[in-house]
C-alpha cells in the first residue's frame, strides 16, 4: 500500500475561490493596465481571468459567464460607459466589484453607499493594483465568514447587512443585546460583531461584558457603534472589551476599513497561534502545545477522578535511515509516521515532541482500549511505504504506554518514557506497558 505524503501537509488555511466560481472579471479599456492587472491576479490566484475593454464586452461576458465570476475589478470610466454604468450590471448579478478610478468623485463614493461597489482604488501605479489584488484575497477569505450585526434600528441594520453581504460575509442580525448574545451562543463560529450602544433590553456595553466572559478579543472582534454624542462612549466600549469603535454617522468606507482591519487582526493572531503550536514539518501539534493542552486536559480528568493514558512513540534506528537514504528521505519518513498517527488517532491529542519522537494523550479511552489500537498501528506501519522514498525503507517504531492517575502529566510521561526505553532495550519494534 502506498500512502501519498508529499501532499499530506498543507499550509494553514490556504484560501481558494469557491468551486464553480473561479473567474475574475477585469474591465479596463487601457490595454497596458488591463494586462498588468490580469497577470497580477493570475499569479496570485491561478484563476481564470475574463477581460473586457468596454461596457458592451463586459455585458456579453456577464451574460455568458456571470455565474462563474467570483469578483470584478473595473474601470469606472469606460468609452461607452463614462459614469460607472458597468457596476449596475455587475451588482445585478450579485458580484462584488472594485472600482478603478482616475479621480475620487462624489459619484464613486455614492456607488459605495448604494452597494454597487465594495471599494474603489485610485489608479496610481503598482501599489493601487496591489491593493485591488489584496481586495480579492479579502473577498476570498470573507466567503461564508460569519459576522453579527446588532442594532435596534431596522433601517441601520438593513444597510449594514446589505453592505457586508456584498463583501461575501455571512451576516447574522439581532435587534438587541440579548438577542445578539443568543445568536452568538448558537453560532460560536461568528468572528466579528458590530454592536450599537443604545439598544433595548441589553445594551452594547452589557453585550460586550457578557460576550467577553467566554470569548477573548482574539476569538471574536467587536466593533462598538454609537450615534450618541458623548465622547466617553468610545472609551467605555473599549474598556468593556471592544476591539474598535465607530461613531454614527460613519461612511461605508470607514466601516469597510475597520471591518477588514479587525478581520485581518484575527487572521494574524490565528496565524501566530498556528506557528506557535504546530510543527512545520508534519503539521502535527508541537511539544509546546502538547504539554499545554495535555496539562489542561489532565487537570480536568484529575478533578473528575478519571484516569488518563499517555504513550511515547519513537522511530527505530532513525539515524541509520538518515545515514543510508539522506536527510530529505528521513523527513519524508517523519511525515509518513506523523500522518499515519493522525489518521489512526483522530480522537486523541497527538504531537511531535522531538526529532523522531511522538507523544499521545487521551482521557476518553482506557489503557485497555488504547493498547491494542497502538499495537495495530505499530504492526501496520512497516507494511506501508511512504510515497517517494526507496521501497527498502521499512519503518518500525517502539512504544511505551502508561495509564493512571498520577499527579501531573510529567510523571505520567516519565513512566511511558521508561517503558519506551525498555521496548528499545528488548529489541525495538514493540510496545511495552
Ligand atoms: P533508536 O532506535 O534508539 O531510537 O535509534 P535512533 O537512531 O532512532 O535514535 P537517535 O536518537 O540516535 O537518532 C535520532 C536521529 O534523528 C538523530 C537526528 O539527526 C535525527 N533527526 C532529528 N530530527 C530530525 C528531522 O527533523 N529530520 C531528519 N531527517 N532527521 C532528524
Ligand atoms: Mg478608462
Ligand atoms: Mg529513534
Amino acid at each position: 500500500m502506498k500512502t501519498s505524503l508529499r501532499h499530506s501537509f498543507r499550509p494553514a488555511r490556504a484560501a481558494t475561490m469557491p468551486p464553480g466560481k473561479s473567474c475574475v472579471l477585469i474591465v479596463e479599456d487601457q490595454r497596458a493596465l488591463s494586462e498588468m492587472l490580469t497577470s497580477m491576479v493570475k499569479k496570485a490566484w491561478q484563476c481564470t481571468v475574463l477581460t473586457a475593454y468596454s461596457l458592451a464586452e463586459a455585458n456579453a461576458l456577464l451574460e455568458q459567464h456571470g455565474h462563474e465570476i467570483f469578483a470584478a475589478v473595473c474601470d469606472a470610466n469606460l468609452p461607452d460607459a463614462p459614469y460607472g454604468e458597468v457596476f449596475e450590471l455587475i451588482a445585478a448579478k450579485h458580484i462584488p466589484a472594485i472600482a478603478l478610478t482616475g479621480t475620487i468623485t462624489k459619484d464613486i463614493r455614492n456607488m459605495m453607499t448604494q452597494g454597487l461597489i465594495v471599494d474603489y482604488v485610485l489608479k496610481k501605479g503598482l501599489p493601487s493594483f496591489e491593493y485591488a489584488v489584496q481586495w480579492l484575497s479579502r473577498l476570498i477569505r470573507n466567503a461564508g465568514l460569519k459576522v453579527l450585526v446588532a442594532d435596534d434600528s431596522p433601517s441601520s441594520l438593513e444597510v449594514i447587512r446589505r453592505m457586508l453581504s456584498m463583501q461575501g460575509l455571512n451576516v447574522q442580525i439581532a435587534h438587541n443585546g440579548r438577542e445578539a448574545l443568543a445568536v452568538l451562543a448558537a453560532q460560536p463560529d461568528i468572528k466579528l460583531a458590530l454592536v450599537d450602544y443604545n439598544m433595548p433590553v441589553v445594551d452594547g456595553f452589557e453585550f460586550v461584558t457578557e460576550a467577553r466572559r467566554t470569548m477573548g478579543k482574539e476569538r471574536l472582534a467587536i466593533i462598538g457603534i454609537s450615534g450618541e454624542n458623548h465622547s466617553d462612549i468610545s472609551a467605555r466600549f473599549l474598556k468593556h472589551g471592544a476591539n474598535d469603535f465607530m461613531s454614527k454617522p460613519y461612511s461605508f468606507e470607514e466601516m469597510t476599513c475597520r471591518v477588514n482591519q479587525n478581520l485581518e487582526m484575527l487572521e494574524l493572531v490565528d496565524r501566530l497561534h498556528h506557528l506557535a503550536n504546530v510543527d512545520s514539518l508534519t503539521g502535527l501539534y508541537n511539544r509546546r502545545h502538547f504539554f499545554e493542552q495535555g496539562g489542561i486536559r489532565h487537570g480536568f480528568a484529575k478533578n473528575a477522578a478519571k484516569p488518563v493514558v499517555v504513550a511515547m512513540l519513537d522511530i527505530d534506528y532513525f539515524k541509520s535511515i538518515n545515514d543510508r537514504f539522506g536527510h530529505a528521505n528521513g523527513d519524508i519518513v517523519i511525515r509518513f509516521v506523523a500522518d499515519y498517527l493522525r489518521k489512526h488517532f483522530p480522537d486523541a491529542l497527538v504531537a511531535r515532541i522531538g526529532g523522531e519522537e511522538f507523544a499521545l494523550f487521551s482521557e476518553s479511552h482506557t489503557v485497555e482500549v488504547l493498547r491494542p489500537r497502538l499495537e495495530a498501528f505499530r504492526e501496520l506501519l512497516p507494511l506501508n511505504t511512504a510515497e517517494g522514498i526507496p521501497e527498502e525503507i521499512k519503518v518500525t517504531i517502539s512504544i511505551g504506554i502508561h495509564g493512571g492517575h498520577d499527579d501531573n502529566l510529567n510523571a505520567l510521561l516519565h513512566v511511558a518514557d521508561q517503558r519506551l526505553y525498555e521496548a528499545k532495550a528488548q529489541g525495538r519494534n514493540r510496545l511495552v506497558g
